[in-house]
């Protein structure tokens, strides 16, 4: 197997999802590369060595500054062409998704998107996607080459295995229907601390709080453990919270290692987006909410009670 694997940068780092897909693409073995591609983004490329890129493809050039997905295209197509990668595996993200998308037209190739595994069966190469609503898993594979996949977000870790990638400077031909696009704004949400995504400890607000201003409860405890706030639908519809921060079918799935759901009743289009959190921790008052059948500790109180206590605790052990 020949694997190219995505690399996207943000602020420049390599984008956390990207490198676990990375990691992945190492494990399953054969000839595996990575490409970075944006402007001044040379300098990360030689990072890619440590989580398992033997060789590492920098298409740096100023044309590619704005995060736009044709001319990422272009340069994978090229690599595709001129270096016979059977296999190019994504991490999803907005950017992401639309460059593979675009990868599998302008090649006449297969993609399999929202795989949260991949493995090589009698050598293979095989997906695991899950379908309705996450309650079953379909296998599935590709019928030529290059075989495209498109990683769920948060589905694996990137892990260091401390090896050296070649770096190789690729140069930028672009299509002249990839320079159509052009970025006018790039606006760009004040936070502080880690993303829902790269967070390791995520405190959720539901219609159970109330009334939006009462995220702040959920702020000061998110504060307190390190971690970041995230919302159901029914909050980021009702615009008490931004949609960056909605977790479930039409949001984000994330995979932190403690979730902790305040006033979420637990419906199945918010379970899939958390359902792979490590400890998942349940405030409802409302002793039958579907979402006690799958945490690992329920609490059956009154939310606006119990957060403030909790914030105090983690506090007062700093
Ligand atoms: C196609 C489709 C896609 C969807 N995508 C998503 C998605 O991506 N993400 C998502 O989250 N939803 C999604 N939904 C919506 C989903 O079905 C639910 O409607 C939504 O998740 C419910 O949000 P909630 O838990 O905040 O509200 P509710 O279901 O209204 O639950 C509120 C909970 O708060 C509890 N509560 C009330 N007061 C208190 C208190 N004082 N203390 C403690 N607990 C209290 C209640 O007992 C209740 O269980 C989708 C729906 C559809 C049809």
């Amino acid at each position: 197997m020949a694997t190219l694997v995505f690399l996207e940068d943000h602020e420049g780092e390599l984008v956390k999802g990207s490198l676990g897909v990375l990691t992945k693409a190492a494990q399953l073995g054969g000839d595996v590369a990575a490409d970075v591609a944006g402007s001044g983004v040379r300098e990360l490329a030689a990072q890619a060595g440590r989580f398992g890129a033997a060789r590492v493809y920098a298409a740096d050039d100023p044309a590619l500054a704005a995060p736009l997905p044709q001319p990422r295209v272009d340069v994978l197509a090229g690599l595709v062409r001129d270096k016979g990668f059977d296999t190019v595996l994504f991490g999803a993200s907005v950017l992401s998704a639309d460059v593979a998308a675009g990868l599998a037209a302008r090649l006449g190739a297969g993609l399999n998107w929202d795989l949260v595994d991949l493995e090589l069966r009698d050598g293979a190469l095989v997906g695991k996607r899950p379908a309705l609503q996450d309650s079953v898993v379909a296998e599935v594979t590709w019928k030529g080459e290059p075989r495209i996949a498109l990683v769920r977000s948060g589905t694996f870790e990137p892990a260091e295995t401390g090896g050296d990638a070649e770096v190789e400077d690729v140069p930028v031909a672009l299509e002249d229907f990839s320079t159509k696009a052009v970025m006018v704004e790039r606006a760009h949400a004040e936070s502080e601390g880690p993303s829902i995504e790269d967070a390791d400890v995520i405190v959720a607000g539901g219609r159970g709080l109330g009334e939006p201003d009462k995220f702040a409860l959920l702020e000061e405890l998110a504060g307190a453990l390190g971690g970041a706030v995230a919302a159901t639908r029914a909050v980021v519809d009702a615009g008490w919270y931004p949609y960056s921060a909605q977790v479930g079918q039409t949001g984000k799935t994330v995979a932190p290692k403690l979730y902790v759901a305040c006033g979420i009743s637990g419906a199945i289009q918010h379970k899939v987006g958390m359902q792979g959190a490590g400890t998942i921790v349940a405030i409802n008052k409302d002793p039958n909410a579907p979402i006690f059948e799958y945490a690992d500790v329920g609490v059956v109180g009154n939310l606006h009670e119990i957060v403030p206590k909790l914030t105090a605790l983690v506090k007062e052990r700093g």
